[in-house]
């Protein structure tokens, strides 16, 4: 016997006819013999639709209020679920976040698991019942109902996984699972069929949106083996587990792109210590996130130029920053607002020479230009001209040989 949780996001129990759908497959993992805890994301579209609620009232509406009427959209999921389970003859009860209690930490709208009680649950498992748990929400220490962040029902999943101590984890969603790039533009990609949570987390971060990046961070750190599984056709997911337990045929696993990246090139400026510091510290405090920096040597040793990249959506606020900062001076700013950032990942990486140069080499080859590089162990990023960017990720899913 198993015990298992499994999680089924927005678009898999979109409608009533989806939940009856994700009963069954709930019914057969039971029938199996399994222990199984039940964990739901809200329909889909329906936070959304909440908080659009909220904003016709006020832009700042009240963060507590907000809490209670998100955690709304998960309360009637796991009232359908657990209905639904019952009229196809599977023993199930729905527990609420203040019922089990799912104990939180943090401010309201971005709260965190801290802990749960397991024994109700466990003893209504070993009845033969299926628990089904709300994702997203939670209670805090003063008894307020809390949520934890946009797509936190994958971090709740994960958490009672750990504190449950189940087996498995297994994600349900709208794909069946996690690709070498992303299939809708790029129909050559394949699905991965194990990869390690580094990668998972540097693909995630790059736009593949299969499962929320602090969930895979969590199960990182505690060891917990994820299943991305489609809730709509039986074809094998992704696994995402620890890196010993992969064989790496392959340098690179995937290939990822954002296109809603911006770049700024800030020239002439000092060369000394603290200027970095007092460029980036302002840009911090305004909640603008810069993902790759490069400085170039000084020539003369009294100006260099600083490049950096941030979401696009930021570039006013980020000028605006700059150029209200007297703390430094610069000769000129130089921008551009049409680059993407495509990025080639691989564990194997480590062991493979040579990546480097053939993804330079492979890109040179299609005339794209590279605007700036970066690297960490298991990726190499380059920024780019948008327009080249299907042309670019083509490219090298081909010559690593993952078509
Ligand atoms: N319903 C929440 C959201 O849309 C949590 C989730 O679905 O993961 O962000
Ligand atoms: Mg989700």
């Amino acid at each position: 016997m198993t015990k298992k949780v499994l999680k089924f996001g927005g678009t898999s129990v979109g409608s009533v006819k989806r939940i009856l759908h994700a009963a069954e497959i709930v019914k057969k993992e039971h029938s199996k013999g399994n222990q199984i805890i039940v964990v739901v994301s809200a329909m889909s579209g329906k936070t959304n639709e909440l908080i659009s609620h909220s904003s016709s009232i006020s832009e700042k509406f009240n963060k507590r209020e907000m809490d209670v009427l998100l955690s709304s959209g998960e309360q009637v999921t796991s009232a359908l679920m657990a209905g639904a389970l019952n009229e196809i003859g599977i023993k199930s009860k729905s527990w609420m976040n203040w019922q089990i209690p799912i104990l939180t930490e943090g401010e309201h709208t971005n709260s965190r698991i801290v802990n749960m009680s397991i024994n109700k649950i466990n003893s209504f498992l070993s009845e033969g019942g299926v628990a089904v748990i709300p994702g997203f929400q939670g209670i805090s220490q003063n008894g307020e109902i809390t949520t934890i962040g946009r797509g936190g029902s994958d971090a709740s999943a994960v958490a009672i996984a750990k504190i449950f101590q189940t087996e498995s984890c297994e994600i349900y969603t709208d794909v069946d699972g996690v690709y070498s790039t992303d299939p809708s533009n790029i129909p050559v990609a394949k699905k991965i069929s194990k990869i390690s949570y580094d990668e998972m987390l540097e693909l995630s971060s790059l736009g593949a949106k299969v499962i929320q990046s602090s969930a895979v961070q969590t199960a990182m750190m505690y060891d917990i083996p994820l299943q991305v599984k489609s809730t709509f056709t039986d074809r094998e997911g992704t696994e995402i587990f620890s890196q010993e337990n992969i064989d790496y045929s392959k340098a690179v696993t995937g290939v990822a792109y954002s296109k809603d990246d911006a770049k700024v090139t800030i020239i002439g400026v000092e060369d000394k210590p603290g200027v970095a510091a007092d460029i980036f510290e302002p840009l911090g405090k305004n909640q603008i996130n810069v993902d790759m920096v490069i400085q170039n040597i000084s020539p003369d040793g009294k100006t260099t130029d600083i490049t950096f990249t941030i979401k696009r959506n930021d570039l006013n606020k980020t000028l605006k920053t700059l150029k209200s900062n007297d703390k430094i001076s610069f000769k000129s700013l130089d921008q551009n607002d049409a680059v993407s950032k495509i990025s080639v990942v691989g564990a194997g990486m480590v062991t493979t020479p040579g990546v480097t140069y053939k993804m330079f080499r492979a890109l040179a080859d299609e005339k794209i230009n590279i605007l700036a590089i970066s690297t960490s162990e298991i990726k190499i990023s380059v920024i780019i001209n948008e327009k080249d960017t299907l042309k670019a990720v083509k490219k090298l899913h081909s010559i690593f040989n993952l078509d």
